[in-house]
């Protein structure tokens, strides 16, 4: 096995002793900001209360409504000028998350990013486009340092503009791509339209995370586009990308724990849940000094992978990300994640790559609409071939989610597509008075 440093060798033991110290450390530098400077000063704690990594759970949790709070500069914790980068997260609503990075910080994270992607065997030979929006969204930058520190040709495609992208894809013999798994289908589909076979483009691996998808996407992805497609998740509270990525095996995310110690605990009582079992991920920074944040709760929902990874590396792995908890919907008293949704629709092979689901409120009831997407060579004329496919899915739903939706069938192409990450629900029901 060829590895990018060293971290990714150590064992479990390693491992934790690092995280102690480097634990302890984050405490230090971060009891420097004022945030922190007044919650952990409130609660009595400071680097002293830190032996082990087990000591973690001393340490308060930090929400995204804190760095709402705190912000533009309330998290910092090294004078200004140490400063050299802000992003934010993309939350649509509120006043936005800032992250400041210091240059020691940008290096750590770029390095975190190639391990990454050398993990998937990309390396210094590979010609790498980065599909993703550059500016305050992490996916840009973030990703394109990794790339070009481990050395690749790296091309700043950023996002839209289908036709030239694919031009530069063809033309630089692109090896590698960075791409959002919603524009990675509707990339593949564009040129199945023009008559062109996705299949014989050259990129043979695919970076694909920034947003919730199920594996039943990642194989479409893999196929439609003939190459292999590895789960790449982080976020901007967490740098970015480079926080958990699939290994070779794609079976789960390796968490880098060098860098972060990871949770997963019971979102309502805060307490950890029994390993395995899903529940909400929170992320400590354990290298960053701008800006560290402790037991950040992600709002992502995730588990464990129990046992050891085929590829030798010990860094914990997680589960794909099964859904936010903001993003559960609760209709007649079901709680549903549209990631299972997803998962039977995708299920379906004439179901296209794009849907909605839409719930609104009538005659003082709760309804779910699924707007489905059927693929060009399957939008036939013949009704009872709809009907009977149209059946099927409600069926396969209500199994699943035990709500029978109303599933309303519609042309390729025809639900308005996002720039950025994909909208799934759109809930009318909060426009009523
Ligand atoms: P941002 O900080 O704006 O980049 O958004 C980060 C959020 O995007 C995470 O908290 C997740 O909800 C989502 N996300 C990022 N990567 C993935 C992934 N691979 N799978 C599922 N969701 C992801
Ligand atoms: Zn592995």
């Amino acid at each position: 096995m060829e590895y990018y440093d060293i971290a990714e060798t150590w064992d479990r033991k390693a491992i934790a002793r690092a995280q102690g110290i480097r634990l302890k450390n984050t405490v230090a530098q971060a009891i420097k900001s004022p945030h922190y400077s007044k919650v952990l000063g409130e609660a009595g704690l400071n680097a002293d209360s830190i032996g082990s990594v087990d000591d973690i759970r001393k340490l308060p949790f930090t929400y995204k409504e804190d760095l709402r709070k705190a912000y533009p500069f309330g998290f910092i914790s090294v004078p200004q000028q140490e400063l050299v980068r802000l992003h934010a997260s993309s939350g649509t609503t509120g006043s936005p998350v800032v992250i400041c990075h210091t240059q020691d910080d940008l290096d750590t994270w770029a390095d975190l990013m190639a391990r990454c992607m050398h993990m998937v065997g990309i390396r210094k030979t590979d010609i790498f486009q980065n599909i993703a929006a550059y500016g305050l969204f992490t996916g840009g930058l973030g990703i394109h340092y990794g790339a070009e520190r481990l050395g690749c040709l790296t091309i700043p495609a950023g996002t839209g503009n289908t036709r030239r992208q694919l031009m530069i894809i063809r033309d630089a013999k692109v090896t590698a791509l960075h791409i959002i798994p919603s524009y990675a289908l509707y990339l593949g589909n564009s040129l199945m339209d023009e008559g062109a076979d996705p299949r014989s483009l050259p990129p043979r691996i695919a970076l694909i995370g920034a947003e919730p998808h199920t594996e039943e996407v990642r194989q479409r992805i893999e196929y439609l586009l003939g190459l292999k497609a590895y789960n790449s998740y982080g976020l901007s509270e967490m740098n970015g990308p480079g926080v958990a990525f699939e290994c070779l095996a794609q079976n789960g995310l390796h968490i880098w724990e060098d860098a972060y110690i990871p949770e997963i605990i019971d979102p309502e009582s805060g307490e950890p849940v029994p390993d395995g079992e899903v529940g909400e991920l929170v992320m400590t920074t354990l290298t960053r000094r701008g800006m560290p944040i402790i037991r950040y709760r992600t709002r992502d929902l995730t588990r464990f992978l129990p046992g050891e990874c085929i590829c030798g590396r010990a860094h914990r792995r997680m589960d794909r990300i099964l859904g936010r908890v903001d993003d559960m919907f609760i209709i007649k008293g079901c709680n549903i994640y549209p990631m299972q949704v997803e998962h039977v629709l995708m299920s379906f092979p004439e179901v296209g790559e794009n849907y909605l689901i839409i719930l609104e409120h009538k005659d003082s009831m709760d309804n779910m609409r699924v707007q489905v997407e059927v693929r060009s060579e399957y939008f036939v004329e013949d009704m009872r071939a709809l009907t009977a496919l149209q059946r099927g899915i409600a069926g396969r739903l209500r199994d699943e989610i035990m709500v029978t939706p109303k599933v309303e069938l519609v042309q390729q192409n025809s639900i308005p597509r996002t720039e950025g990450k994909a909208k799934r629900v759109e809930d009318r029901r909060k426009l009523v008075p």
